[in-house]
């Protein structure tokens, strides 16, 4: 095994160590401009002699404020996640959150009076070109007025939640973890967690597959009753505070908080269900190379090939430049910064926080990366992913820090589009058996974001509709609007098999976040379709696509697209992701029968 890498954080850019005197200090005149900004602007901005200088300015100071007292914030949360096992981390970050709130509490009434404020003075002022850079901070922090409530029916409802909804959810949340999976490996019983069942879905052996299903399906169908009773209560919860805060439909909520519009949102959804053939397509051959007759639900993540070539960090590290330095110039600049300046923690190390994620930190300052570099390949992956996350945080550092962070829908842009790139470029180099372990692992990860979320996207639509049509459902209903979804997303390449009805119940989304799943099936296809007029289009792209990442997040992701040419409405655009998926499906063939070839 190669060496490992020691590649760690710098952080002096933000405060030398965690006893560094001006953490305090940032805190403390923080909380003095907090309360300056609320004695000259409390009254001033709900108030029918504000002007766009009035506003202007105390937006500004706002923003420059809210960009202040973040940095003890994100470097608290930085040194935690490098080292999550010495108290002395774990106190700075539980001590700056609870100081953070202080000067939070200061700031509400501003949040507050922005949304309150009468949308004619409102509406007349943004037209003015001094509140051009901030019309879209406006414009989300206003998104939800009409559908606000008076003070005190917020504060009643804000309170009954704790005993309601989020009682509810809470409930769910620590019976679903509580639950014990009981299974038999190797002759002996073992107890296991929902994530440890979930991991033994992708075990090679089929045997192993088979009795992690069923061990999850026990467990399951052994709470059912309360699972049950649980998902009825949340989803008349939310008719009941939709029909409150007079929204017409079940989605619209969700819809309003992502900018998106319900048609541009079933044009996504219809193009994903349209695309079904696709995914049987592929667990055709899937099921060609696992030798079966027919395959089954616990066979969808059986492992086909596994990559085998390792990369160092190093050899990583030229890849991803190379692989982003051939799209632009500029983006691998960018990326090599990260390099360069310690602005990525990849070692391995005890007490480090699991998985990758890139912190935005402040526009004045730069973006951080973690991840834990394994010399695997999805490590490359993955820092072609944060790397991406990282250049788009980067470049739209100039619209400034109300503006600069992608909404929802487009998050994942940069980051899916990184991935793209080095993916390209790894199989390049690749021998067959990685190339088609690659191209698996790839196909499924866009199956899994695109066609599972949208199908269930369609299972929640439908969940919705009916406990509004019907009132309380039983689980049979709900597994069997559950069953349906699923199994039409597969056609009849994979059946799924008895028992799988009852898989909808551990889905956390489907209780605290309703309909979020279909941003990912959104963010995902974007980026296909993106990638599909890159291939189209060659180079004249790239500026088109720097420009998108510049934007942030200062508009909607419907003007955002629409700056580069590309209507979201349209099904066309959309379509182009799915020939990306073509393309892929289609390429794993041919390498599938070259192996098979070699091989005799
Ligand atoms: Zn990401």
């Amino acid at each position: 095994m190669p060496d490992m890498t020691t590649v760690a954080w710098d952080l002096s850019d933000l405060y030398s160590g965690i006893d560094d005197p001006r953490i305090e200090e940032t805190l403390d005149k923080s909380l003095a401009r907090a309360k300056q900004f609320a004695e000259m602007y409390r009254g001033k901005i709900n108030s029918d002699d504000l002007t766009a200088e009035t506003l202007f300015a105390s937006l500004k100071e706002y923003e420059n404020l809210a960009e202040e007292m973040s940095k003890p914030a994100n470097y608290a949360a930085l040194v935690f996640s490098a080292d999550t096992s010495k108290p002395e981390h774990g106190a700075l970050l539980q001590h700056v959150q609870e100081r953070q709130t202080e000067i939070a509490l200061v700031l509400m009434f501003y949040d507050l009076e922005l949304m309150a404020a009468k949308p004619e003075i409102i509406d007349r002022l943004v037209r003015e070109e001094i509140l051009a850079p901030y019309r879209h901070f406006i414009h989300a922090a206003r998104l939800f007025r009409e559908n606000r409530l008076s003070e005190p029916e917020e504060r009643i409802l804000e309170e009954k939640a704790n005993t309601g909804g989020r009682a509810f959810e809470r409930l769910f949340e620590e019976m679903v973890s509580a639950i014990e999976f009981k299974i038999v490996i190797d002759g002996e019983e073992q107890t296991l967690t929902e994530p440890e069942i979930l991991a033994l879905l992708r075990d090679p052996s089929r045997e192993v597959r088979k009795s992690a299903a069923e061990s999850l399906t026990k467990g399951l169908a052994d709470n059912s009753r309360l699972i049950t009773f649980v998902f009825n209560t949340l989803v008349y919860d939310k008719s009941i505070d939709d029909r409150l805060r007079r929204y017409q439909y079940p989605e619209e909520a969700r819809n309003k908080s992502n900018e998106l519009d319900a048609q541009t949102v079933e044009t996504v959804i219809k193009t994903c269900v349209e695309n079904y053939p696709l995914v049987a397509r592929y667990y055709e051959t899937k099921r060609d190379i696992l030798g079966y007759d027919k395959l089954t639900h616990y066979d969808r993540y059986a492992p086909l090939f596994e990559a085998k070539r390792p990369y160092t960090f190093d050899e990583a590290r030229e890849v991803v430049l190379a692989s982003f330095g051939r799209f632009s110039e500029q983006m691998r600049d960018v990326a090599d910064e990260f390099f360069k300046n310690n602005w990525i923690d990849a070692e391995p190390r005890k007490g480090k926080r699991g998985g990758a994620f890139c912190s935005y930190v402040t526009t004045d300052l730069h973006p951080y990366i973690l991840q834990t570099y394994l010399n695997r390949q999805d490590d490359i992956m993955t820092m072609g992913h944060e790397l991406g996350h990282g250049i788009h945080a980067y470049l739209s550092r100039p619209q400034g820090y109300l503006n600069y962070s992608s909404a929802l829908p487009v998050a994942e842009l940069a980051s899916t589009f990184g991935e793209m790139l080095v993916f390209e470029s790894i199989v390049e180099k690749a021998d067959l058996e990685d190339k088609l372990a690659l191209y698996a692992e790839k196909i499924e990860s866009n199956f899994a974001t695109i066609f599972r979320q949208a199908a269930m996207y369609r299972f929640e639509q439908e969940l919705h509709r009916a406990r509004r049509e019907q009132g309380e459902l039983t689980a049979d209903d709900i597994s069997d609007i559950w069953q349906r979804n699923i199994q039409a997303m597969f056609l009849d390449s994979v059946e799924m098999g008895e028992g799988h009805q009852y898989w909808w119940m551990y889905v956390n989304h489907f209780i605290a976040s309703p309909f979020y799943v279909y941003a990912y099936s959104f963010g995902e296809l974007l980026v296909m379709a993106l990638y599909s007029m890159y291939r189209q289009e060659g180079k004249s792209f790239v500026p088109k696509y720097l420009e998108l990442l510049k934007a942030g997040g200062s508009c909607s992701p419907e003007d955002l697209l629409k700056r580069v040419g590309i209507d979201i409405k349209n099904p066309e655009f959309w379509q182009g992701g799915m020939k990306v998926m073509d393309q892929l499906i289609e390429e794993f063939e041919g390498l599938y029968k070259e192996w098979k070839a070699a091989k005799g």
